[in-house]
Protein backbone atom coordinates (compact mmCIF):
# COMPACT_ATOMS: atom_id res chain seq x y z
CA UNK A 1 0.00 0.00 0.00
CA UNK A 2 2.96 2.33 0.83
CA UNK A 3 4.47 1.05 -2.15
CA UNK A 4 1.32 1.94 -4.10
CA UNK A 5 1.54 5.62 -2.58
CA UNK A 6 4.96 6.35 -3.92
CA UNK A 7 4.91 4.68 -7.24
CA UNK A 8 1.27 7.18 -7.60
CA UNK A 9 3.06 9.93 -6.42
CA UNK A 10 6.48 8.79 -8.25
CA UNK A 11 4.09 8.78 -11.41
CA UNK A 12 2.91 12.09 -11.29
CA UNK A 13 5.81 14.10 -10.06
CA UNK A 14 9.41 12.62 -10.10
CA UNK A 15 11.77 13.08 -13.14
CA UNK A 16 14.59 11.16 -13.44
CA UNK A 17 16.64 14.31 -14.61
CA UNK A 18 16.00 15.70 -11.11
CA UNK A 19 17.82 12.96 -9.08
CA UNK A 20 20.92 15.03 -9.81
CA UNK A 21 19.75 18.31 -8.40
CA UNK A 22 18.37 16.69 -5.16
CA UNK A 23 14.68 17.39 -5.90
CA UNK A 24 12.64 14.29 -5.54
CA UNK A 25 8.77 14.57 -5.58
CA UNK A 26 9.04 18.29 -6.10
CA UNK A 27 10.85 18.63 -2.63
CA UNK A 28 14.38 19.36 -2.11
CA UNK A 29 16.40 16.89 0.72
CA UNK A 30 19.44 17.22 1.98
CA UNK A 31 21.84 14.85 4.08
CA UNK A 32 20.13 11.34 5.36
CA UNK A 33 16.97 12.83 4.14
CA UNK A 34 18.32 12.40 0.25
CA UNK A 35 19.33 9.08 1.35
CA UNK A 36 16.06 8.36 2.38
CA UNK A 37 14.53 9.79 -0.97
CA UNK A 38 16.56 8.06 -3.12
CA UNK A 39 15.92 4.56 -1.55
CA UNK A 40 12.25 5.42 -1.88
CA UNK A 41 12.58 6.13 -5.29
CA UNK A 42 14.69 2.89 -6.26
CA UNK A 43 11.53 1.32 -4.28
CA UNK A 44 9.65 2.80 -6.61
CA UNK A 45 11.40 1.88 -9.66
CA UNK A 46 11.17 -2.01 -8.08
CA UNK A 47 7.50 -1.88 -7.79
CA UNK A 48 7.06 -0.14 -11.27
CA UNK A 49 8.85 -2.70 -12.64
CA UNK A 50 7.57 -5.42 -11.06
CA UNK A 51 4.04 -4.21 -11.68
CA UNK A 52 4.74 -3.87 -15.62
CA UNK A 53 6.30 -7.25 -15.66
CA UNK A 54 2.85 -8.68 -14.01
CA UNK A 55 0.72 -6.66 -16.11
CA UNK A 56 2.40 -7.88 -19.40
CA UNK A 57 2.02 -11.76 -18.13
CA UNK A 58 -0.44 -13.62 -19.74
CA UNK A 59 -0.47 -17.21 -18.47
CA UNK A 60 -3.56 -20.22 -18.73
CA UNK A 61 -2.18 -23.00 -15.95
CA UNK A 62 -4.80 -25.73 -16.61
CA UNK A 63 -5.01 -28.25 -13.82
CA UNK A 64 -5.68 -31.56 -15.71
CA UNK A 65 -5.50 -32.33 -19.23
CA UNK A 66 -8.21 -35.14 -19.23
CA UNK A 67 -11.55 -35.26 -17.12
CA UNK A 68 -12.10 -38.83 -16.20
CA UNK A 69 -14.58 -40.02 -18.94
CA UNK A 70 -14.23 -37.32 -21.30
CA UNK A 71 -11.90 -36.82 -24.42
CA UNK A 72 -8.39 -35.70 -24.43
CA UNK A 73 -8.05 -31.87 -23.45
CA UNK A 74 -11.93 -31.36 -24.12
CA UNK A 75 -12.63 -30.04 -20.95
CA UNK A 76 -10.09 -26.94 -21.27
CA UNK A 77 -11.22 -26.57 -25.16
CA UNK A 78 -13.11 -23.42 -24.76
CA UNK A 79 -10.38 -21.95 -22.48
CA UNK A 80 -7.69 -22.81 -24.39
CA UNK A 81 -9.06 -21.43 -27.89
CA UNK A 82 -10.42 -18.19 -26.03
CA UNK A 83 -6.76 -17.77 -24.55
CA UNK A 84 -4.97 -17.85 -27.73
CA UNK A 85 -7.52 -15.55 -30.00
CA UNK A 86 -7.77 -13.07 -27.30
CA UNK A 87 -3.46 -12.55 -27.82
CA UNK A 88 -3.53 -13.24 -31.72
CA UNK A 89 -1.67 -16.63 -31.49
CA UNK A 90 -1.95 -18.66 -34.78
CA UNK A 91 0.82 -21.38 -34.07
CA UNK A 92 1.80 -22.59 -30.70
CA UNK A 93 5.17 -23.92 -30.02
CA UNK A 94 5.00 -27.56 -27.75
CA UNK A 95 7.31 -28.78 -25.35
CA UNK A 96 6.68 -32.44 -24.78
CA UNK A 97 9.50 -33.35 -22.20
CA UNK A 98 6.86 -34.56 -19.75
CA UNK A 99 5.56 -37.35 -21.66
CA UNK A 100 8.07 -40.05 -21.05
CA UNK A 101 5.41 -43.15 -21.81
CA UNK A 102 3.44 -42.29 -24.60
CA UNK A 103 5.40 -45.12 -26.76
CA UNK A 104 7.25 -48.26 -25.65
CA UNK A 105 9.95 -47.28 -28.45
CA UNK A 106 11.85 -44.72 -26.31
CA UNK A 107 11.89 -41.03 -25.66
CA UNK A 108 12.06 -39.83 -29.41
CA UNK A 109 8.81 -41.89 -30.36
CA UNK A 110 6.81 -40.86 -26.86
CA UNK A 111 7.44 -36.85 -28.00
CA UNK A 112 6.46 -37.60 -31.30
CA UNK A 113 3.02 -39.21 -29.89
CA UNK A 114 2.70 -36.50 -27.61
CA UNK A 115 3.29 -33.92 -30.05
CA UNK A 116 0.36 -36.17 -32.57
CA UNK A 117 -1.66 -36.23 -29.60
CA UNK A 118 -1.93 -32.55 -28.83
CA UNK A 119 -1.44 -31.21 -32.31
CA UNK A 120 -5.44 -33.12 -33.11
CA UNK A 121 -6.67 -31.02 -30.60
CA UNK A 122 -5.12 -27.54 -31.48
CA UNK A 123 -6.18 -27.91 -35.23
CA UNK A 124 -9.29 -29.10 -34.64
CA UNK A 125 -9.63 -25.86 -32.75
CA UNK A 126 -7.93 -23.80 -35.25
CA UNK A 127 -4.44 -23.38 -34.15
CA UNK A 128 -0.84 -24.64 -35.60
CA UNK A 129 1.54 -26.88 -33.43
CA UNK A 130 4.64 -28.03 -33.88
CA UNK A 131 6.95 -29.27 -31.02
CA UNK A 132 10.15 -27.95 -29.82
CA UNK A 133 11.97 -31.76 -29.90
CA UNK A 134 12.38 -31.50 -33.64
CA UNK A 135 14.12 -28.08 -33.15
CA UNK A 136 18.39 -27.83 -34.01
CA UNK A 137 18.12 -24.88 -31.65
CA UNK A 138 15.58 -24.91 -29.30
CA UNK A 139 16.11 -21.58 -27.21
CA UNK A 140 15.73 -19.87 -30.91
CA UNK A 141 12.45 -21.64 -30.92
CA UNK A 142 11.59 -20.25 -28.04
CA UNK A 143 12.73 -16.50 -28.64
CA UNK A 144 10.78 -17.00 -31.97
CA UNK A 145 7.78 -18.29 -30.65
CA UNK A 146 4.29 -16.49 -30.37
CA UNK A 147 3.00 -18.83 -27.48
CA UNK A 148 4.54 -21.67 -25.89
CA UNK A 149 2.18 -24.81 -24.50
CA UNK A 150 4.17 -27.29 -21.75
CA UNK A 151 2.41 -30.11 -22.07
CA UNK A 152 1.89 -32.61 -18.36
CA UNK A 153 3.20 -35.49 -17.25
CA UNK A 154 6.00 -36.59 -15.42
CA UNK A 155 7.20 -33.37 -13.78
CA UNK A 156 11.20 -33.62 -13.04
CA UNK A 157 11.77 -35.36 -16.06
CA UNK A 158 10.53 -31.91 -17.79
CA UNK A 159 12.30 -29.78 -15.32
CA UNK A 160 15.29 -32.01 -15.86
CA UNK A 161 15.39 -30.91 -19.74
CA UNK A 162 14.37 -27.78 -19.56
CA UNK A 163 17.14 -27.07 -17.70
CA UNK A 164 19.66 -29.56 -19.75
CA UNK A 165 18.47 -27.62 -22.99
CA UNK A 166 18.80 -24.17 -21.12
CA UNK A 167 14.86 -23.91 -21.96
CA UNK A 168 13.98 -23.01 -18.03
CA UNK A 169 14.86 -19.52 -18.46
CA UNK A 170 14.50 -18.73 -22.21
CA UNK A 171 10.67 -19.75 -21.61
CA UNK A 172 10.55 -18.00 -18.35
CA UNK A 173 12.20 -14.45 -20.09
CA UNK A 174 9.95 -14.54 -23.09
CA UNK A 175 6.42 -15.21 -20.75
CA UNK A 176 7.87 -12.55 -18.35
CA UNK A 177 8.17 -10.04 -21.33
CA UNK A 178 4.44 -10.73 -22.22
CA UNK A 179 4.39 -13.79 -24.65
CA UNK A 180 1.44 -15.96 -24.13
CA UNK A 181 2.38 -18.99 -21.98
CA UNK A 182 0.11 -22.27 -21.30
CA UNK A 183 0.16 -25.28 -19.34
CA UNK A 184 -1.35 -28.48 -18.24
CA UNK A 185 -0.15 -30.41 -14.95
CA UNK A 186 3.54 -30.45 -15.51
CA UNK A 187 3.28 -27.44 -17.47
CA UNK A 188 1.61 -25.80 -14.56
CA UNK A 189 3.91 -26.67 -11.82
CA UNK A 190 7.04 -24.95 -13.94
CA UNK A 191 5.39 -21.82 -13.87
CA UNK A 192 5.88 -21.81 -9.89
CA UNK A 193 8.80 -21.13 -8.52
CA UNK A 194 9.87 -24.39 -7.86
CA UNK A 195 8.77 -28.41 -8.64
CA UNK A 196 8.16 -29.44 -4.88
CA UNK A 197 4.66 -29.38 -5.04
CA UNK A 198 4.44 -31.63 -7.76
CA UNK A 199 2.57 -34.95 -7.09
CA UNK A 200 5.09 -36.48 -9.31
CA UNK A 201 7.80 -38.97 -8.54
CA UNK A 202 11.63 -38.18 -8.63
CA UNK A 203 12.38 -40.43 -12.35
CA UNK A 204 15.27 -38.63 -12.55
CA UNK A 205 16.94 -35.64 -11.04
CA UNK A 206 17.18 -32.28 -12.60
CA UNK A 207 20.47 -30.13 -12.06
CA UNK A 208 17.94 -27.71 -10.13
CA UNK A 209 14.35 -27.63 -8.65
CA UNK A 210 14.38 -24.24 -9.93
CA UNK A 211 11.07 -23.20 -11.78
CA UNK A 212 9.96 -20.34 -14.20
CA UNK A 213 8.54 -18.02 -11.28
CA UNK A 214 5.62 -16.69 -13.49
CA UNK A 215 3.66 -16.65 -10.64
CA UNK A 216 5.39 -16.38 -7.62
CA UNK A 217 3.16 -19.15 -5.51
CA UNK A 218 3.65 -23.02 -5.78
CA UNK A 219 0.83 -24.99 -7.56
CA UNK A 220 -0.17 -28.37 -6.72
CA UNK A 221 -2.43 -29.49 -9.87
CA UNK A 222 -4.70 -32.48 -9.59
CA UNK A 223 -5.63 -31.28 -5.93
CA UNK A 224 -7.80 -33.63 -4.10
CA UNK A 225 -8.80 -33.99 -0.38
CA UNK A 226 -10.15 -37.50 -1.25
CA UNK A 227 -9.90 -40.14 1.79
CA UNK A 228 -9.54 -43.52 1.48
CA UNK A 229 -10.41 -44.87 5.07
CA UNK A 230 -8.76 -48.15 4.00
CA UNK A 231 -5.45 -46.49 3.06
CA UNK A 232 -2.72 -45.45 5.35
CA UNK A 233 -0.01 -43.49 3.10
CA UNK A 234 -0.53 -39.39 3.33
CA UNK A 235 -3.02 -37.59 2.54
CA UNK A 236 -2.59 -34.69 0.04
CA UNK A 237 -3.06 -31.98 2.32
CA UNK A 238 -0.22 -33.77 4.55
CA UNK A 239 2.13 -34.07 2.02
CA UNK A 240 1.56 -30.10 1.69
CA UNK A 241 1.27 -29.34 4.68
CA UNK A 242 5.18 -30.77 5.19
CA UNK A 243 5.70 -28.25 2.65
CA UNK A 244 4.04 -25.36 4.25
CA UNK A 245 6.05 -26.42 7.50
CA UNK A 246 9.11 -25.94 5.86
CA UNK A 247 8.45 -23.38 3.31
CA UNK A 248 6.43 -20.80 5.94
CA UNK A 249 6.52 -17.55 3.54
CA UNK A 250 4.97 -19.45 0.43
CA UNK A 251 1.49 -19.77 -0.69
CA UNK A 252 0.55 -23.20 -2.37
CA UNK A 253 -2.71 -23.01 -4.37
CA UNK A 254 -4.27 -26.52 -5.28
CA UNK A 255 -5.86 -26.79 -7.71
CA UNK A 256 -8.76 -29.08 -8.52
CA UNK A 257 -9.54 -31.25 -11.61
CA UNK A 258 -11.50 -28.85 -14.40
CA UNK A 259 -10.37 -25.50 -12.95
CA UNK A 260 -7.67 -23.86 -14.14
CA UNK A 261 -5.98 -20.23 -13.30
CA UNK A 262 -5.63 -17.41 -15.65
CA UNK A 263 -3.77 -14.50 -15.51
CA UNK A 264 -4.49 -11.23 -17.60
CA UNK A 265 -3.84 -7.34 -17.15
CA UNK A 266 -2.74 -8.11 -14.10
CA UNK A 267 -5.30 -10.10 -12.74
CA UNK A 268 -5.77 -13.74 -11.60
CA UNK A 269 -8.74 -15.85 -11.83
CA UNK A 270 -9.71 -19.18 -11.04
CA UNK A 271 -12.16 -20.29 -14.20
CA UNK A 272 -13.21 -23.26 -15.07
CA UNK A 273 -16.37 -25.64 -13.41
CA UNK A 274 -17.11 -24.96 -9.69
CA UNK A 275 -14.60 -26.80 -8.20
CA UNK A 276 -12.91 -24.52 -5.15
CA UNK A 277 -9.58 -23.87 -5.18
CA UNK A 278 -7.52 -24.99 -1.79
CA UNK A 279 -4.87 -22.62 -0.56
CA UNK A 280 -2.33 -23.93 1.57
CA UNK A 281 0.26 -21.12 3.64
CA UNK A 282 2.11 -21.72 7.56
CA UNK A 283 -0.36 -23.54 9.15
CA UNK A 284 -2.75 -25.94 7.87
CA UNK A 285 -5.29 -24.42 9.99
CA UNK A 286 -4.71 -21.46 7.80
CA UNK A 287 -5.81 -23.04 4.52
CA UNK A 288 -9.20 -21.55 2.60
CA UNK A 289 -11.22 -22.24 -0.21
CA UNK A 290 -11.88 -20.16 -3.25
CA UNK A 291 -14.67 -20.27 -5.44
CA UNK A 292 -14.89 -19.24 -9.08
CA UNK A 293 -14.74 -15.46 -9.64
CA UNK A 294 -13.48 -14.92 -6.05
CA UNK A 295 -10.35 -11.87 -5.53
CA UNK A 296 -7.14 -14.39 -4.99
CA UNK A 297 -4.65 -11.94 -6.26
CA UNK A 298 -2.99 -11.76 -3.18
CA UNK A 299 -1.47 -14.55 -4.22
CA UNK A 300 0.10 -12.37 -6.66
CA UNK A 301 1.98 -10.06 -3.63
N1 LIG B 1 1.81 -35.87 -13.28
C1 LIG B 1 1.03 -34.65 -13.33
C2 LIG B 1 0.72 -34.33 -14.77
O1 LIG B 1 -0.21 -34.85 -15.26
C3 LIG B 1 1.72 -33.52 -12.61
C4 LIG B 1 1.47 -33.58 -11.14
O2 LIG B 1 0.52 -34.26 -10.74
O3 LIG B 1 2.19 -32.90 -10.38
O4 LIG B 1 1.40 -33.64 -15.46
Amino acid sequence: MVYHQFATLYKMQFDVKERDEKLFFGIKFKGKGLAFAKKVVSLCHIYKRKNSEIMNRKLLLISNSTNRGEAYLDWPKSQISEFLTRHGVKKVLFVPFAGVSLSPDGLEASYNAYEAKVKAVFNALGFELSSIHHEADPVAAVEAAECVAVGGGNTFHLVKELHRQKLMDAISKRAMAGMPYMGWSAGSNVAGPTLCTTNDMPIVEPESFRCMNLVPFQINPHYTDFFDPKHGGETRDDRLKEYIMVNPNMYVAGIREATSLLLENGKLSLIGRPNKMKVFKEKIENTKEYDLGEDINFLMK
